[in-house]
Order: structure tokens, then C-alpha cells, then sequence
């Protein structure tokens, strides 16, 4: 059995490893033109908490894509390896002045550890009016030691490692793939021209706060989250937004609300600041399709792509769901 995989992004490594686990005899190889630094996942923060508006095919898919993937995290966070693979446990509080809801995530109240009601006193200990809160206790995988470590994991298993950009699906037929995965995340804007597919920019400033122990998320998309070395704080979500500049003003604003929430962070040193492209899709695309391709070849794919702000809290659980796709395409059963 001859795999590609297209993308190595924290989707595309995931599911490499999973493709691995399945088929331990297989040929597995990674076709990618951007590598760790270079790659949307390495921007990220990596808290493990999706939106409530992360969206598969189904709800009942939706939540396992979840389950799963929190149990991978929570696993490699459990042994030795975690430190190498850049897994840890983070707690912290998410606030609002507005609403309850803001405050409630029925996707992972129940997978948590922790997750519950903030106290008065609680709500107390970020400066702000804040009239709702929630502590939580999850994890956080920081991409920057991530996607390294899983690369290593995948060569030393056998798995293959290519630069290329590839252009079109007829590009990549004569290397004859049983299966290709497609996990380009916002590259499959082009691949697929899938106009549903939209950038959604994000920016972050990383700075150095070791003193900072607790995650606090606050109204306007702020976001406070120390990591293995640096506290990254955040953010914006800008749609339909190609730009990958620092903005000023928007490094303004990100430290003016999260200073204005922890006022010690005025002290911190600021490391580097980035900008991130999420590849988001109102339903994230995770399904096979077999192409038939102009040069007159047919090529099966699984899409696994479409993330948004969510692709490392999930990615484990869509790898699982595309493999499970794979077998399926494979077997001759799918409902294509
Ligand atoms: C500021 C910011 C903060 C974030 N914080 C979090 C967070 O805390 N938690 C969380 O879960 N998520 C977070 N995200 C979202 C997360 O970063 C994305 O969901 C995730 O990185 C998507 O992963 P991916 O592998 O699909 O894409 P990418 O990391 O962009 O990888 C895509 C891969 O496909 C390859 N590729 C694309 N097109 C082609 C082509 N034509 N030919 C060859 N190769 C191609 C690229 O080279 C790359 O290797 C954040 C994002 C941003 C911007």
C-alpha cells in the first residue's frame, strides 16, 4: 500500500502518525512545501478548547472528532514523551461581561477534568467587570516542539518526507497513491477551489512572562496562554483577511486588553510577534471524493482540512475519522 500525504501542518502529521499506526507495512510519504516555522500550525497557541462553533458533518461525529483528540493529547501529556512532543496541562479562567454562554462549552464540559462555574472570588482575579467566568483545566500543545517531534516519529518509522508544491491532484498521480490525504489546510483553497474555504487572520504577541501560571480568556477576543517558554497573547480574527503583516495597531489593541487584564504583563519582554492565516470552513471538510483527473487517471482522496482556529485542538480526531474514511474508500464501501 503506496500513501501520500499533502500538507505538513499539525493536520497533516497527525494524520501521517495515524496512517502509521493502521498500516504499519505501508509507504507512507509527505509531500509538503512549508515545514514547521513555515506553517500555520507553528503560530498557534495550541490550547486544546474549540469553539462552540467547530462544526463537522454531524453533531455526534463532531464531539468524537473531540473525545479523540483530547485523549491524544491527554495521553502523550501523560508520558515521557510529553516534554519532547511540547504537551502540557494548562488551567485557567474564560470571562465575560456579557453573557453565560460566552462562558459554557457543552463540547468539552464533560470531557475535562475540570470545567465549572467561576466563583465570585474567582471572577476577582483579573482586573475587568467580569460577571461570568468558567475555570477549566485542559491541555496546550505548543506546535514549535510539536511538529518537529511527530516529523522524527514519522521518518524514524519509515515514513517519507518531500519539499514540493504541488499545483494540481494530475500532478501528483504518477507517483500512484492507493490513497491521498489531503490536509493543505487553506492551500486547499486553490487545490480544491473551494470558495468556502476562507482565511480568517490572526495575529499574536509572544512575550517572556514566567510569572504568568493561569490561562485567562477575556471579552473581544482576548486571550492570555503561557506556554513551554513564552506567554502568547491574543488576539484577532479577521475574515477574509490574506494579510501577513504584523499590524501595529492590532499588536496595540492585542496588548492594550491583555494588559489591561493582567497589568503585570507590562513588564514582559516580548519575544516575537506572528501572523496566522486559519484555514476556516463553516463545516470542516473531512471526507473522500475519487477524482478524476484531466490526464485521464483516477486518484482517491480523503480531505481533511478546514480547521479554522481549531486545528490542533481537533487534528488528532480528524486524523482518526480520515483514516477510518481511508479503510472504508479502500474496502470498496463508501457512500460515494
Ligand atoms: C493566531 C492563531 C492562534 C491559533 N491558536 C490556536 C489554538 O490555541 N488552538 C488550536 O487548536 N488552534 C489554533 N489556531 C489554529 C491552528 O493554527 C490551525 O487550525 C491549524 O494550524 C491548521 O493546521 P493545518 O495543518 O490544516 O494547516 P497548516 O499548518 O497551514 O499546514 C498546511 C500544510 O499544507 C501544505 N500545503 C498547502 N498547500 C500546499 C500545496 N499546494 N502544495 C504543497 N503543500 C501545500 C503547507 O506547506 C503546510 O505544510 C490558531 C491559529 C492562529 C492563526
Amino acid at each position: 500500500m503506496h500513501f501520500g500525504i499533502l500538507g505538513s501542518g499539525v493536520v497533516g502529521l497527525t494524520t501521517a502518525l495515524e496512517l502509521q499506526q493502521n498500516y504499519p507495512n505501508a509507504q507512507i510519504t509527505i509531500l509538503a512545501d512549508r515545514f514547521n516555522e513555515e506553517t500555520t500550525s507553528q503560530v498557534a497557541a495550541g490550547i486544546f478548547r474549540p469553539g462552540t462553533s467547530f462544526a463537522g458533518p454531524t453533531r455526534e461525529i463532531t464531539q468524537q472528532w473531540i473525545t479523540d483528540a483530547f485523549h491524544y493529547w491527554d495521553d502523550i501529556r501523560r508520558s515521557k514523551e510529553a516534554p519532547l512532543a511540547g504537551v502540557c496541562q494548562l488551567s485557567g479562567y474564560i470571562y465575560s461581561s456579557t453573557s453565560p454562554k460566552i462562558v459554557r462549552n457543552p463540547f468539552i464540559e464533560n470531557l475535562l477534568p475540570v470545567y465549572r462555574q467561576a466563583t465570585e472570588e474567582e471572577l476577582k482575579l483579573c482586573q475587568g467587570d467580569w460577571k461570568y467566568g468558567s475555570f477549566f483545566t485542559t491541555c496546550l500543545t505548543e506546535c514549535r516542539l510539536f511538529l518537529p517531534y511527530a516529523t522524527k516519529k514519522f521518518i524514524a518509522a519509515g515514513g517519507q518526507v518531500t519539499r514540493q508544491h504541488v499545483s494540481s491532484f494530475s500532478e501528483v498521480s504518477e507517483q500512484n497513491f492507493d490513497v491521498l490525504f489531503n490536509c493543505t489546510g487553506l492551500g486547499a483553497k486553490e487545490l480544491c477551489n473551494d470558495a468556502q474555504l476562507v482565511p480568517m487572520r490572526g495575529q499574536v504577541v509572544k512575550v517572556r512572562a514566567p510569572w504568568v501560571k493561569l490561562a485567562f480568556y477575556g471579552d473581544y477576543d482576548t486571550y492570555i496562554l503561557p506556554g513551554f517558554e513564552a506567554v502568547t497573547l491574543g488576539g484577532c480574527r479577521q475574515y477574509d483577511s490574506f494579510n501577513l503583516n504584523v499590524c501595529k495597531y492590532d499588536t496595540m489593541a492585542i496588548k492594550e486588553r491583555c494588559y489591561g487584564m493582567l497589568p503585570s504583563l507590562k513588564r514582559a519582554e516580548v519575544v516575537r510577534e506572528a501572523v496566522g492565516l486559519r484555514p476556516h470552513r463553516a463545516v470542516v471538510r473531512v471526507e473522500s471524493e475519487i477524482l478524476r483527473l484531466a490526464n485521464g487517471r483516477t486518484q482517491k482522496v480523503v480531505h481533511n482540512y478546514g480547521h479554522g482556529g481549531y486545528g490542533v485542538t481537533t487534528s488528532p480526531g480528524t486524523a482518526k475519522y480520515a483514516v477510518k474514511i481511508a479503510r472504508e474508500l479502500l474496502a470498496g464501501n463508501s457512500k460515494l
